[in-house]
């Protein structure tokens, strides 16, 4: 199998943000997320940035066995060729792994679609979403962009979901609780057994949507995830995607595991088949066992090194389980984005109401070494 050869200058342009600012034109069809990242990008002066850490992407991956899978995908000649065989055998091996029948998995491309068409569904139907704030608003934009209502519920003091005050609100007419734990942009995780007990109240009158995105990245990820509980509840979505730890953020395939019947619904507005090199990278993914937890080790010893950074330089942060930190900047966010920009570091944009907090990703070694010696700069006594 031959070594995939360096794309030089896409990566030249990628690490430069010319990428990102060439996708200016085309905004519409970027999410919350990057419209956001890119709309505070525009407005400091362009500087060639050298760690992209704006994004929660996994700069560490992807694992070898799938960028070799995607390679002989597409030696094979199945770029010509609708995936439906792979997307069948890629949702049978989700099926097996996650204990449920192949009808309860729907593939999106990237899990943003799920987050996207659950909120259009909700939305379509006059609904309300109920979401933490500050929070991941993919789903939230669907919902109000589809005609539906949406109710924010500030984080507690660890900047936690505040699962009473959620479960307080939650039950309006097609209504739905979405929550990403870990969270983003806090990277906080709630506690198993509350939420599992927030499922069981909250499920009997209101759908509840976890976003399982970083869970991968945090420890005992098997236990921490609520899967199981989808075979009890009718009403819960669980989402997991291939583009945090396995790396694939490029490639565009996430799924959700829910009640066969919704899972149904959601493929009439047609959800449900991704790229063809993309599956072929998630099955592989999938296989190579030693991949998930050799990855959270290295994330997790990059984390420590910005955690022990940030407490020499006095900064709080919220309790990270993800490949991304938020700490307190104790000045406005914009004045630390700035002065990162100039030191050639991307960090993320302001997540509103926490504007003396700031979010950034964890990279590769070098990526992070950058970002913290431009945080020694910035936060120097
Ligand atoms: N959920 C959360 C919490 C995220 O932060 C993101 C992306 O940043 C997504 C879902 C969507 O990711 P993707 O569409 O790449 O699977």
């Amino acid at each position: 199998m031959p070594t995939p050869t360096p794309l030089s200058r896409r990566q030249w342009l990628l690490t430069n943000g010319t990428a990102l600012a060439g996708l200016a034109l085309s905004t519409r069809f970027l999410n919350e997320e990057m419209r956001a990242q890119m709309t505070s990008e525009r407005q400091t002066a362009v500087v060639p940035v050298r760690a992209r850490l704006s994004l929660n992407e996994n700069p560490l991956g992807p694992s070898a066995l799938a960028t070799e899978a995607m390679i002989r995908h597409l030696q094979a000649g199945r770029a010509a060729r609708y995936p439906y065989a792979e997307a069948g055998e890629l949702i049978n091996l989700l099926a097996v792994r996650e204990g449920v029948r192949p009808e309860q998995i729907v593939l999106g491309v990237g899990s943003g679609e799920i987050l996207e068409t659950v909120g259009l569904h909700i939305g379509l139907l006059k609904g309300e979403v109920v979401y933490a704030t500050p929070g991941y608003l993919q789903m939230v934009r669907a919902v109000e962009a589809a005609g539906g209502r949406s109710v924010g519920v500030p984080v507690n003091a660890r900047l936690e979901h505040d699962l009473d005050a959620m479960a307080a609100k939650a039950g309006a007419p097609n209504s739905i609780v979405y929550i990403a734990n870990p969270h983003n942009p806090t990277g906080t995780m709630v506690e198993h057994e509350a939420l599992r007990g927030f499922i069981r109240e909250v499920a009997p009158r209101s759908l509840v949507f976890i976003d399982e995105a970083y869970l991968d990245f945090a420890a005992d990820p098997v236990r921490r995830s609520v899967v199981d509980l989808v075979h009890a509840q009718e009403n819960l979505v669980v989402a997991r995607t291939f583009s945090k730890i396995y790396g694939l953020a490029g490639l565009r395939v996430g799924y959700g595991v829910m009640n066969a019947r919704l899972a149904a619904k959601l493929r009439t507005y047609g959800l449900g088949t991704p790229n063809g090199p993309g599956i072929a990278a998630a099955l592989a993914s999938l296989r190579d066992e030693a991949y998930v937890p050799a990855m959270r080790a290295r994330v997790g010893a990059e984390r420590d090194r910005l955690l022990a950074l940030l407490s020499r330089l006095g900064r709080k942060y919220a309790e990270p389980q993800t490949n991304f930190v938020f700490f307190h900047t104790g000045r406005p966010h914009k004045e630390v984005f700035d002065r990162m920009l100039a030191e050639s570091v991307s960090i993320a944009r302001a997540f509103p109401p926490l504007l003396d907090w700031a979010r950034i990703s964890l990279g590769t070694p070098e990526e992070n070494e950058l970002a913290r010696s431009a945080l020694e700069k910035v936060f120097a006594a």
